[in-house]
């Protein structure tokens, strides 16, 4: 496994790939879990090449957000990326990427960055689709793989490589959990003990009201629901509960299939922010 930290070797790594190579890439921020190695190995797979990018990307950080304190732990990333079989690792410092603020350029994305995420993180959907266009141009994949986890910033960047043409297939992968349900994030190493015993009522919500929904009028009773069934747990603060169409994240009131609805958490616990979501058909 070839660790990559400057642009010029990765061009040179990139070059040497056959010229019809399937080549795979999976872009993280490092601190990896199973969630991530999931992707990786996945990729390994079904690629003949296989590059993981580890970078905490600055721009999709708020001013208020943990930038400097997200984990960084590329030793022990690479540990356990290298039984998979991945061909390179690129993990360049921030300014390798942005050798001056990309102060000029932002990408404006409409519809789908208005609601969760896009709406309670303004500009956080422009940092990702900035650095993963950065990464894709650089990396060139024919196939680079998502976590629904993000589901939001999944349907942006399909979105995104169908209407630059870049040329490789988007291919999203399922959330990988923890035995409680609790989606696994690189954030839950903030959690303490009670927050992350707590945190579990996140999923826990989510198959609550996939398993009632036959019970609810509608969209606003199922959020309803969810609603207070967070509430019984007084260290998650919810930032969103959403029921949104799974394509276009419209909103929906009826819960019926052909709205291809997904149901969407945010929450606080302390200083930590999770989200999860679960299609609910
Ligand atoms: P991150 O390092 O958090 O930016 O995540 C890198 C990639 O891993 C993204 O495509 C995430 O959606 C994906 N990912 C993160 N956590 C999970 C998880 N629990 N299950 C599946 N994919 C995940």
């Amino acid at each position: 496994m070839l660790l990559i930290t400057d642009i010029d070797s990765l061009r040179q790594f990139r070059n040497s790939c056959p010229p019809e190579a399937r080549i795979g890439l999976v872009p993280t921020m490092g601190a990896l879990h199973a969630g991530h190695l999931a992707l990786a190995a996945r990729a390994v797979q079904e690629n003949e090449v296989s590059i993981v990018t580890i970078f905490v990307n600055p721009t999709q950080f708020g001013p208020s957000e943990d930038f400097s304190r997200y984990p960084r732990t590329l030793e022990a990333d690479l540990a356990k990326l290298a039984p998979l079989g991945i061909d390179a690792v690129f993990a360049p410092e921030v300014a390798s990427i942005y050798p001056e603020p990309p102060a000029e350029f932002a990408f404006q994305i409409r519809s789908l960055d208005r609601k969760l995420c896009g709406a309670s993180r303004p500009g956080h959907m422009n940092g990702v689709v900035q650095v993963v266009s950065i990464l894709f141009h650089l990396t060139r994949p024919t196939h680079a793989y998502f976590g629904l986890k993000d589901y939001q910033q999944c349907l942006i960047i399909r979105r995104l490589v169908r209407e630059l043409h870049f040329p490789l297939e988007v291919v999203p992968c399922p959330i990988v959990r923890e035995a409680d349900g609790l989606a696994m994030s690189s954030r839950n190493v903030y959690l303490s003990p009670e927050e992350r015993r707590q945190a579990a009522a996140l999923s826990r919500t989510l198959r609550e009201v996939r398993e009632r929904l036959g019970t609810f009028s509608g969209t606003a009773e199922a959020k309803a629901f969810a609603r207070q069934a967070l509430a019984a747990f007084p260290l998650v603060q919810p930032d969103y509960v959403e029921i949104l169409h799974g394509e276009t994240l419209e909103d929906l009131d009826s819960l019926a299939p052909e709205g291809q609805p997904v149901a969407f958490i945010a929450a606080w616990l302390g200083k930590t922010r999770l989200i999860d979501n679960l299609p609910l058909y």
